[in-house]
């Protein structure tokens, strides 16, 4: 096992080939180093020489990124990815099919899951990651404790969720009426979770925000008292808004609303709301996310796999709307590796709007600074002096790198980089060499989920 150097306080990262910033000016340092103490940029550029540090990494022909930042996950789903069964379904019957084996989610399920998608996560150069947990079974208390445990023995930057289901089945909702909870004790938890972990402060390495599921699986009561509590303390919220065509009918059909005039009605929009996907929106509708500074969480793979249609990111990046990246969920993607969304991002929107699509460099932009501004943070994002020291770095040594020197900052969407980070820090820290992640034994951990997707699979009725 690598170690994770938690006794190292200040590091130097010399002699980059480039060190693609992400900062406003879109600066991309040459030849550069970075100076780092306790966990944030002290200095970067070309340094002097005799600057000493705890560790130091000479850093030759490598290129050096922002941390990438996932903006929506579900992370239990990594224990139900690549099943035959669901694999040619849309969004709806997708979702009845896998309550059926998320009714069996148990607390070491989610801890073990939430390694495993965060680990995978973090070896393609994540250094933050929000997940959006809605599922609570029976012994569920301890579901969002368990998964923020998991993140910190991998050293990533979490921002959890009191995510919640109240809408079941028999009143109108989409999921089992077993899988839905009552409002009450879900603004209890939900008051418990933030009280217990959310940390404001600069470098935060928790965070908590408050994420009834989408319109289908939650009351408009739920919706109004979860944007109450939130505002009160301060958090932030975050659904699934106009994914899916099917959802867009439901809400027209049961609401009497399209699905952003909904969320409006029920006080869902401003600066402190993302939405995941968001697809289906009007013209109208984007004037309405710029207006108020309500974030999205693209997921162009999800959005591929299920069927569910291309969000308007050129639009939307020309309005200057806060759009981050995300994979979302396992089960609809089915990996969790940012590096790879970033390329298809870029190819699926070449398809779709040819020369007005993003280039590779807004999509890595998107999935960095977009991605933080999503989640609320300025501490994250870019490479910058007094910013926190998230990065990863890649090599440009090798055979399918060849070429890439003479534009760094576009060559993960362009060229793509299909294998781990060299190395991944987060908060200072590395979290990741080579592909090996520091914090965990990685093949006892395989050993011990492949057996709990096993057991979970055959719990289904
Ligand atoms: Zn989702």
């Amino acid at each position: 096992i690598l170690q994770r150097s938690d006794n190292v306080s200040s590091l130097l990262i010399k002699n980059a080939a480039a060190i693609i910033t992400c900062n406003d000016n879109d600066d991309i340092l040459y030849n550069a180093d970075m100076y780092i103490k306790n966990g944030e940029i002290i200095k970067i550029g070309s340094l002097n020489n005799d600057l000493k540090a705890d560790r130091v990494y000479d850093m030759e022909g490598k290129y050096v990124f922002p941390g990438l930042i996932n903006t929506h996950h579900h992370l239990y789903q990594t224990f139900t990815r690549n099943l035959s069964t669901v694999q040619n379904m849309e969004l709806f019957d997708w979702l009845n099919a896998l309550y059926e084996i998320w009714r069996g989610l148990d607390e070491e399920a989610i801890y073990l899951s939430s390694l495993t998608g965060l680990g995978e996560l973090i070896k393609y150069g994540c250094t933050t990651c929000f997940d959006h947990h809605y599922v609570f079974p029976n012994g569920s208390e301890n579901f969002i404790d368990r998964q923020l445990e998991a993140a910190d023995e991998l050293g990533i930057r979490f921002y959890a969720s009191r995510g919640s289901m109240s809408l079941g089945k028999s009143a109108g909702g989409l999921p089992p009426d077993d899988l839905v909870q009552n409002i009450d004790y879900i603004l209890a938890d939900s008051a418990r979770l933030i009280e217990k972990y959310n940390d404001t402060s600069k470098f935060s390495m928790h965070n908590i925000a408050l994420a009834p599921c989408s319109p289908f699986s939650v009351t408009p009561e739920l919706l109004k008292e979860s944007a109450k509590l939130a505002r009160a303390y301060g958090v932030r919220l975050h659904t699934h808004v106009a994914e899916t065509k099917d959802e867009e009918r439901f809400c027209i059909e049961k609401l009497g609303k399209r699905p952003l005039e909904f969320m409006e009605s029920v006080d869902w929009v401003g600066d402190d709301v993302w939405y995941a996907h968001g697809i289906h929106f009007n013209d109208d509708e984007l004037k309405l996310l710029k207006e108020t500074g309500t974030g999205i969480a693209h997921c162009p793979v999800s959005n591929m796999k299920l069927a569910s249609g291309v969000c308007r990111l050129p639009e939307m990046l020309n309005m200057g709307i806060n759009v981050g990246l995300a994979v979302d969920g396992s089960a609809s993607n089915d990996g969790s590796n940012l590096l790879a969304e970033i390329r298809s991002a870029y190819l699926l929107h070449r398809l779709n709007s040819s020369n007005k699509a993003p280039s590779g460099y807004d999509i890595l932009k998107t999935a960095t600074k977009g991605s933080a501004a999503v989640l609320g943070r300025t501490d994250i994002g870019e490479l910058s002096v007094s910013k926190a020291a998230d990065f990863f770095v890649i090599d440009s040594n090798g055979l399918d790198m060849v070429g890439t020197f003479t534009d760094p900052a576009n060559l993960i969407a362009t060229t793509g980089y299909n294998k781990p980070a060299d190395y991944v820090f987060a908060a200072g820290k590395l979290i990741s060499e080579k592909g090996i992640l520091t914090g965990i034994d990685e093949e006892k951990i395989v050993y011990k989920a492949n057996r709990k997707v096993k057991e979970l699979l055959d719990k289904r009725k």
